[in-house]
């Protein structure tokens, strides 16, 4: 017998994977948890149906939702990452010698649980104590809201707007976020595709602009994801991609380096579009 697990990634459009193994399916307060075993990419966290991080593909984005605010931004020494049950931008951000606390706050302890057991390359920093990280089971959205003048860099790694992501797409989040950034601080979100969710963008991109001076959108290829093209929102105070200073990158990275966190912000016509 053959098992394929299929994320419907709009109404008319699948993505397909076979899969070796169901390793966990269970369901938390918030969403279906599944962790499978896939052919093409390996093991996949799966939530509510919709992929999430692959152990094949995992670093594109992990990289460069981590690593491009982290380079535009100076000196970025406390750094908080909404989401990101699976651990991987936290893995990201403890590497820079700059930073000194990383606070995580994920909705979902269940997501936090089956990904330090099933996907231990991508939990690292989960996995072994790490002084630098701060992990709290809560919700972002309120976290934010009770936020203010705290943080250099804001990561949001949410999943997509619905469910309990939903209010991590607001004017009032982007609102809190501006709050809770210091006065040169910037955030970036995850705020998926070009080809299939434009409307959300345009709106995102409105909206972050009432309130943050710079804002910006940049790319990266991502297989899982609809249309394997995703796009990333900049919110910043002070600093823009030109700002960036990858000079103090000694890391080795699998996607990310000097050219890729400038070529990231050069966008296709389609895609400029959308911020208009
Ligand atoms: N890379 C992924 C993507 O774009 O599909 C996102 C990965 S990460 C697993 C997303 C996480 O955001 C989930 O674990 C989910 O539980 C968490 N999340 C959703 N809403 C949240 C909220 N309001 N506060 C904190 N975490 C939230």
């Amino acid at each position: 017998m053959q098992l394929w697990c299929t994320e419907n990634q709009t109404e008319t459009l699948g993505l397909t994977a076979r899969v070796k193994e169901t390793l966990f399916a269970g369901k938390s307060e918030f969403q279906d948890v599944a962790v499978v075993d896939s052919y093409q990419f390996g093991r996949m966290l799966v939530l509510d149906g919709v992929f999430q991080t692959s152990i094949f593909e995992e670093y594109v984005y992990h990289e460069m939702i981590a690593h491009v605010p982290l380079y535009i931004h100076p000196n970025p020494k406390k750094v908080l990452v909404i989401g990101g049950g699976d651990g991987g931008t936290v893995r990201e951000v403890v590497r820079h010698d700059t930073v000194e606390k990383v606070e995580m706050v994920e909705i979902d302890g269940m997501v936090v649980d089956v990904c330090k057991k099933y996907l231990p390359e991508i939990s690292s920093a989960l996995n072994e104590p790490n002084p630098k990280l701060d992990l709290k089971i809560g919700d972002g959205i309120q976290h934010m809201a009770d936020a203010t003048n705290e943080y250099d860099v804001i990561i949001v790694d949410c999943s997509d707007p619905i469910g309990p992501g939903e209010g991590l797409f607001t004017p009032e989040f982007y609102r809190n976020v501006y709050k809770a950034l210091k006065e040169d601080g910037l955030f970036v979100q995850q705020t998926e595709s070009p080809f299939y969710h434009r409307e959300l963008i345009k709106r995102i991109q409105k909206d972050v602009k009432a309130i943050f001076p710079i804002t910006d959108l940049y790319l990266a290829h991502i297989p899982i994801y609809p249309g394997g093209c995703h796009c990333f929102t900049l919110g910043s105070k002070k600093y823009g991609p030109k700002d960036a200073d990858t000079s103090r990158q000694t890391m080795e990275m699998r996607y990310h380096n000097a050219e890729v966190q400038q070529g990231c912000f050069a966008l296709p016509n389609f895609v400029r579009e959308l911020m208009k």
